[in-house]
């Protein structure tokens, strides 16, 4: 028999659609990818989601959110999706070698930050280098960070840095910035922040957390060294939307083309968090249009079984 809702992507988008799914007795299943709980993981300090007023661990935040929904009645499948038939009623999910079927699908396999790529940097994630400024500028009061990148976010990351840190460095590997005009003329005129240019990071340096970087000269092979306390990474975001290619509308950056927030071209299947959302990118904002994807599959659930 069809699932009532199968949910793809288990961080807070995933998670909260299931815990409000589950509430109301549709028994979600919960296909949580192999890397189970999300971005979240990549964090031991989150002070910006409501109700934790001394913060929270990420993966503690996430377990518990799991467990919330486990205890309503989610089931998890410890697997990644990888093929999706939506042409098909009730749709069809593989996973694990498993084909599920279902009448509703929400979609929450969020959008992993492109990192450095350099083997130093997986020490540090969390300690001290972080790809969300908005998530951990706060952290980096009176000390110096450095950004990478050269495009709007990495301009607006380090606008909105120095507001709490002493200086910022932009590291860039290019002689000029891709950002718009407008953008760089705020970060140029700003007297707290220095570029590095035709540059790179090639070795984070520090024991337990962040205490500065190796950086190349791209032109002439120099290197230098850095003292930072905080390194952020502004150099795009992934969604990982690679099984959803052909079945689903995407951007030319691969974020599902949404409408009305949750909904998509297909009817009974819909989008939270990260996947489809470049902009604000934040647990709550994933924890709200996940919920709204429960919200919509209730509706459309009742108008399929009227009475
Ligand atoms: C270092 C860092 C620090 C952060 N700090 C904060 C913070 O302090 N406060 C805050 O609000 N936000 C923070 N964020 C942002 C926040 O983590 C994200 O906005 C949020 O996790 C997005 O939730 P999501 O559910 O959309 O996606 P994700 O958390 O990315 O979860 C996606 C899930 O989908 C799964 N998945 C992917 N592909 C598949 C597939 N094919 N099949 C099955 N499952 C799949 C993944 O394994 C994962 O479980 C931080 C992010 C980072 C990287």
């Amino acid at each position: 028999m069809a699932e009532n809702v199968i949910i793809i992507g288990s961080g807070p988008a995933g998670l909260s659609a299931a815990v409000y799914t589950a509430r109301e007795g549709f028994s979600p299943l919960v296909i949580s990818g192999t890397v189970e709980g999300g971005q979240l993981l990549l964090t031991t300090n989150v002070e910006n989601y409501p109700g934790f007023p001394d913060g929270i661990d990420g993966p503690e935040l996430i377990d518990m959110m799991r467990k919330q929904a486990e205890r309503q009645g989610a089931r998890f499948v410890h697997e990644n999706a990888t093929d999706l038939d939506l042409m098909a009623r009730p749709f069809r999910v593989s996973a694990g070698g498993k084909t599920y079927e279902t009448e509703t699908l929400i979609i929450a396999t969020g959008a992993d930050s492109v990192w450095l790529g350099i083997e130093s940097e997986k020490k540090f994630i969390g300690k001290g280098m972080s790809s969300c400024a908005t998530c951990d500028g706060p952290f980096f009061k009176a000390k110096d960070v450095a950004v990478v990148g050269g495009g709007d976010t990495a301009m607006e990351d380090s606008l909105f840095l120095t507001k709490f840190a002493n200086s910022v460095t932009i590291i860039h590997r290019r002689s000029e910035f891709r950002a718009s005009k407008i953008m760089q003329d705020r970060v140029l005129s700003n007297s707290k922040i220095k570029v590095i240019w035709d540059s790179a990071v090639e070795e984070l340096l520090g024991d337990t957390k962040v205490g500065g970087v190796r950086i190349k000269d791209l032109k002439t092979g120099n290197l230098r060294e850095l003292k930072i306390d905080g390194l952020f990474v502004a150099i795009g975001h992934k969604p990982n939307t690679d099984f959803l290619k052909g079945k689903i509308k995407l951007d030319d950056k691969g974020y599902v083309v949404v409408k009305n927030i949750v909904e998509t071209d297909i009817e009974g299947v819909f989008i939270g968090g990260d996947v489809a959302d470049p902009l604000y990118r934040q647990a709550v904002t994933a924890a709200g249009t996940g919920t709204m994807c429960a919200l919509r599959v209730r509706e459309y659930l009742q108008n399929k079984k009227p009475g």
